[in-house]
């Protein structure tokens, strides 16, 4: 049995679902399915936008702020059902809770009512996400969740489900962060034990490199749950980086598809493990799979003499970015050095890290740099395989980049190479020249 997500683009038009329905029908495995409130058409932003805009008025002036929305569900059930009062009385609570309702209640009616108009358009049941995803002081409680979405949905042959959002033990709703319904698919997936979580999209699938800077890029068929991480991580975001941790643990694979180009066969997403034992092979048997960068990194280096004989000097450092909040992302290291990357932060909390780290480890040297870009080559197919590090660096070093930084994780599925952000377009352009990706 499969789970299905279809995203905003694929629920925005009478036309759109249409061709949803006939996707769902002419396969009977199709039996859970998690929706998106409506993307962007007909003059209309996306709806999730929209209910943004209505949840940042004034109260008294939402129930009109809340009008187009009213309306534009209106004209697809008028277009799917035959009838645009079908969802009249959801519109009228909305409207009487808007007064006094969260920003998350408001901006979660989107799923919610592209849920319920997709059911009657199936004739499959409609099951609230609040009585299945459960939150616990504002956090996604995973366990939790498991145990009531899975009992809930056993009595169920076939549901649609609003993507984006649960409840917490109050019972007041709680969204997860854009694009968070990628992550209910996956949750529904794995409560409901499908052999396949089908994500429904508007692109093809993971491309090998960004192709506005690569036109040679190609659709990546098979990608494992390993590179995807470190491929979301760098920015490709075809899919909600959260979306994979409910369906690895249960190790669904994900199959991502476009609603709007039959004929692709789109990126699957597979256990790592069944990959690396034959169980999925990839066309292409190059060793790159992808690569994937992101400007806006700032790191901080320090030099201190004899510091790798001071006990505790690295966990002094960390602990002044974890007194500031700030995550870290990449540590690369000397024996007299220590460069420690991380996601752009404003200028206040910049000088208040160097200060700190100033004062903390009393450095010979400590210098903050603002304008790293980072760039993942990312592929199964380097491990245990000389070279290419090599021919990375002198592919920039061609192309007269200077490389800031190198940092290579002891799983040697991806090399990250640091360079400035104004050299990024051209490192990523020069990478993929070399590995043709
Ligand atoms: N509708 C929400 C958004 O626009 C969630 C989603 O589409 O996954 O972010």
């Amino acid at each position: 049995m499969k789970a299905v997500k279809f995203g905003g683009t694929s629920m925005s038009t009478i036309e759109s679902i249409e061709r949803v329905k006939s996707i769902i029908t002419s396969d009977r495995e199709r039996r859970f399915v998690v929706v998106s409130a409506p993307g962007k058409a007909d003059g209309y932003p996306k709806v999730t936008d929209m209910l943004i805009a209505v949840a940042d008025k004034e109260p008294e002036l939402r129930a009109e702020a809340f009008l187009p929305v009213m309306r534009r569900f209106e004209e697809l059930c008028g277009g799917l059902l035959a009838n645009k009062d079908y969802l009249r009385q959801d519109f009228e609570q909305i409207i009487e809770k808007l007064p006094t309702a969260s920003a998350d209640y408001i901006i979660s009616r989107g799923e919610y009512l592209c849920a319920k108009l997709l059911a009657a358009v199936l004739g499959y049941d409609f099951v609230d996400a609040c009585e299945l995803i459960k939150f616990r002081d504002g956090v996604f409680d995973d366990d939790y969740t498991q145990s009531v979405c899975k009992l809930a949905l056993s009595g169920y042959k076939r549901a649609v489900i609003p993507g984006f959002y649960g409840s917490d033990a109050s019972g007041d709703i709680v969204t997860f962060t854009r694009g968070g319904s990628d992550v209910s698919g996956a949750i529904v997936a794995r409560a409901v034990n499908a052999s396949l979580y089908e994500n429904f999209t508007d692109v093809d699938g993971f491309m090998t490199c960004d192709p506005r800077i690569a036109p040679h890029a190609t659709i990546i068929d098979v990608l494992t749950y390993k590179e995807l991480r470190e491929l979301a991580y760098m920015g490709a975001n075809v899919l909600h980086p959260d979306s994979i941790f409910p369906v690895r643990r249960a190790n669904i694979p994900i199959h991502i598809l476009n609603t709007f180009n039959p004929d692709s066969e789109g990126t699957k997403i597979v256990p790592t493990e069944a990959f690396l034992n034959g169980e999925y092979k990839r066309k292409n048997k190059r060793p790159i799979t992808a690569i994937a960068g992101k400007k806006d990194f700032f790191s901080l280096h320090i030099d201190k003499s004899m510091m790798n004989a001071e006990v505790g000097f690295a966990r002094r450092v960390l602990n002044c970015f974890e007194k500031l909040n700030i995550p870290i992302e990449h540590i690369p290291s000397g024996i007299d050095s220590m460069t420690v990357v991380f996601s752009a932060v404003d200028g206040k909390t910049a000088n208040e890290l160097v200060e700190a780290v100033q004062k903390e480890v009393n450095p010979d040297h400590i210098s903050l740099s603002t304008d790293l870009a980072l760039i993942a080559i990312v592929g199964h197919g380097m491990v245990s395989r000389p070279g290419t590090a090599a021919r990375a660096i002198s592919r920039l070093s061609n192309a007269d980049i200077n490389l800031r930084m190198i940092d290579q994780g002891a799983s040697e599925i991806n090399i990250i190479l640091g360079v400035s952000n104004d050299d990024f377009e051209r490192a990523l352009k020069a990478l993929n020249g070399e590995f043709e990706v």
